[in-house]
């Protein structure tokens, strides 16, 4: 029976209480690589691609259209994970230079990677349509010219995506709507002139007016952690009706809708997962109905998951070092638990208060559990990695401690802050540990200080 979220499926516990996660006992693990370390489930990360695409691929199917998944590759990528992805029938969505030639130096076909960013670089630009990406989101009026101007020295026609703003957001349990966006990305679908048109439908004449561009879609993103389809269904129809209107203005009826990525996870223990293949059945049925209302075609869909795909397969494996009682004011009492890394390893605690939960994985204890807050060894008091979690009384230094669900933004978020390495990599599967990146060393930090 697979293992209860937030763990990875494969996660065990022996009669001695150890953990193992894919075969592979922590112990066994620390004593090898040492810690701290990134663990990843390969065979429950492909499940949760392969289920993602299915879900999606299936609601498509149900009403006459089809669907494509893109993995979202700033969530965690490496060649690796880029072949399991493409080998479990994802596509690769990037959005920088290290993206893109990670997925392409893994032996991914241009034409399956897409190129998101809201301030491409040239050189970004330049490797794309060079190794036929086989879209590029535009995210601004500037950058229609940029990619026609890069598209026509190649001799190409470039395919090319809008992304808009809805003003649905979601995400952190919560969705709003609003008809102004304050923030970066995209391209708005209201009104912001005494024209009447929007944003989004003058970028969308542009690239029409530009032979170098091939229009294929429009994108929308809303948001992350999303945990109810409210937003996405709110979404969609915002799209479709986008797409009808730009059909009425020019004749153009745009192939493909994207809706982003953005799908929730359990980070805690008695946490619901959202039911994927419910949640594709309602985001496709909500595009499937606009389209009636709008008397048009039903699209072909995307969409580009990350966080559901990467964060619940992947572990920290940390060892236990200074502990600390400190007195409160209420006269209770606070353990830290210090560990061997902190927030350069696990940033989203200190970045926006997101909740993990840890568990002492190197042993069985019968003692009573404390209230504890897991802390790093950064200089700064809001290192913080767990802020607050129950854990046994005696836990003690040397212990191996696991924070659960931080395969998605956890290594691809880290800093190399007080100069600490970054940690690497291990694939667990059936018994077998694979470094897939590898830790960081001193040697590796100096080799870049000139001197
Ligand atoms: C971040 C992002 C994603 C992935 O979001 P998750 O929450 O990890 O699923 C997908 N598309 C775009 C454009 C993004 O910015």
């Amino acid at each position: 029976m697979p293992a209860a979220a937030p763990w990875p499926s494969s996660t065990r516990r022996t009669a001695t209480g150890e953990m193992s996660i894919g075969g592979v006992a922590v112990t066994d693990l620390a004593a090898t690589v040492g810690t701290p370390v990134y663990l990843v489930d390969e065979d429950d990360m492909r499940a949760r691609a392969r289920r993602m695409r299915e879900a999606f691929t299936d609601a498509a199917g149900r009403v006459g259209t089809d669907a494509e998944v893109y993995y979202a590759g700033k969530a965690f990528l490496s060649r690796a994970v880029a072949r399991w992805m493409v080998a479990e029938g994802l596509r690769i969505d990037t959005a920088s230079l290290g993206e893109l030639t990670t997925a392409l130096e893994a032996g991914v076909e241009g034409a399956l990677i897409g190129l998101h960013g809201n301030n491409k670089s040239d050189a970004e630009l330049d490797l794309a349509i060079e190794r036929g990406v086989g879209r590029i989101v535009v995210d601004s009026l500037p950058e229609v010219d940029r990619v026609a101007r890069v598209a026509a020295v190649a001799g190409v026609v470039a395919p090319v995506m809008l992304r808009v703003t809805t003003g649905v957001h979601a995400g952190g349990h919560e969705f709003i709507s609003t008809a102004h966006e304050d923030q970066k990305f995209g391209l708005s679908i209201h009104a912001e002139d005494e024209r009447g048109q929007s944003p989004a439908m003058r970028a969308l004449h542009a690239i029409l007016s530009r032979p170098e561009l091939d229009l294929i879609g429009i994108h929308s993103h809303i948001g992350s952690q999303i945990l109810d389809a409210t937003g996405f269904t709110a979404a969609a129809a915002a799209l479709v009706e986008l797409r009808a209107a730009l059909e009425r203005e020019t004749g153009h009826l745009v192939g493909e809708l994207d809706l982003g990525g953005g799908i929730g996870v359990a980070y805690l223990p008695g946490e619901d997962e959202p039911d994927v293949a419910a949640f594709a059945r309602s985001i496709v049925d909500a595009v499937a109905q606009a389209c009636r209302d709008t008397d048009t075609p039903v699209p072909h869909l995307s969409f580009e998951p990350g966080r559901s795909i990467a964060a619940p397969a992947g572990i920290t494996l940390y060892t236990v070092g200074t502990i600390k009682d400190v007195r409160l004011e209420d006269g209770g009492h606070r353990r830290y638990v210090a560990v061997d890394g902190g927030m350069g390893d696990h940033i989203r605690t200190a970045l926006y208060g997101a909740e993990y939960h840890a568990e002492l994985v190197s042993r069985a204890s019968a003692a009573a559990p404390v209230l504890c807050r897991v802390v790093g060894k950064h200089c700064e008091s809001g290192d913080i990695v767990v802020r607050d979690v129950m854990l046994p009384g005696d836990i003690a230094a040397g212990d191996l401690l696991a924070v659960a669900a931080t395969g998605a933004y956890g290594r691809s978020m880290a800093s190399t802050y007080n100069l600490v390495p970054r940690p690497g990599v291990v694939a667990v599967r059936e018994g077998t540990a694979t470094t897939i990146v590898r830790r960081e060393s001193v040697a590796d930090l100096l080799a870049l200080d000139l001197g």
